[in-house]
């Protein structure tokens, strides 16, 4: 096992479509270990293999407590199948250091993948739990998209890329993506308890990366 070296925003390769994974090979095996053991050592959630520079339709994320026992979750040619509902998420990711914004997710997915032996799963997030928009922020790596193309707010998002002088959004990549934005608009005015819980999450917590 190692620990790979993670690509960088601005590095043209994240945004190329991947490549479905034919075989579950020892290649791929290995490639998956150290895909782990590199998000592990990043203390990210998430990683996908557009990250570490190989284009294949893989990610692995690790929702569990860190101060608990490890818990990966390996998708290979994952398909999302079913997504519903809309919520405010707080991102970062492992390609952009420091950089966090809010961006608009799905609360619920519903996604069919293979594991690590090759094996068809099918995997259930619900109500917007970390889980639901680390595979939403994964899958999106596969397809050559990142989480700053669904951000609420272009300027807000800028700013903070250029606080870490990283390049800003690209316009012709943000995502249309109005009726999420209407029913978390909707949802904020009727729950601003749970706008005043997240901003205080916000700034409390470093949040985690993927
Ligand atoms: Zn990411």
């Amino acid at each position: 096992m190692s620990i790979l070296k993670i690509i960088e925003y601005g590095t043209p390769s994240l945004r190329e479509k991947s490549k479905e994974v034919i075989k579950v090979s020892k290649k791929i095996k290995n490639l998956v270990s150290d895909m782990l053991e590199t998000m592990y050592h990043a203390n990210g959630v998430g990683l996908a293999a557009p990250q570490v520079g190989q284009n294949l339709r893989i990610f692995v994320v690790d929702v569990s407590d860190p101060k608990g026992p490890i818990d990966p979750i390996v998708f290979i040619n994952p398909k999302i199948i079913k997504k519903s509902g809309a919520i405010n998420s707080y991102e970062g990711c492992l390609s952009f250091p420091q950089a966090y914004t809010n961006v608009r997710r799905y609360k619920n997915v519903m996604v069919k993948a293979l594991d690590i032996n090759g094996r068809p799963f099918v995997k259930e997030a619900r109500d917007g739990i970390l889980l639901a928009r680390a595979i939403q922020h994964e899958f999106d790596h596969l397809d050559g998209k990142l989480f700053i193309d669904h951000c609420r707010n272009r300027f807000e998002a800028n700013n903070v890329l250029a606080k870490y002088n990283l390049p800003p959004v690209e316009e012709d990549r943000l995502i249309d993506e109005q009726f999420l934005e209407d029913e978390i608009v909707e949802y904020e005015k009727n729950h601003p308890e749970e706008v005043e819980k997240l901003k205080k999450e916000i700034e409390e917590s470093e949040n985690s990366k993927q």
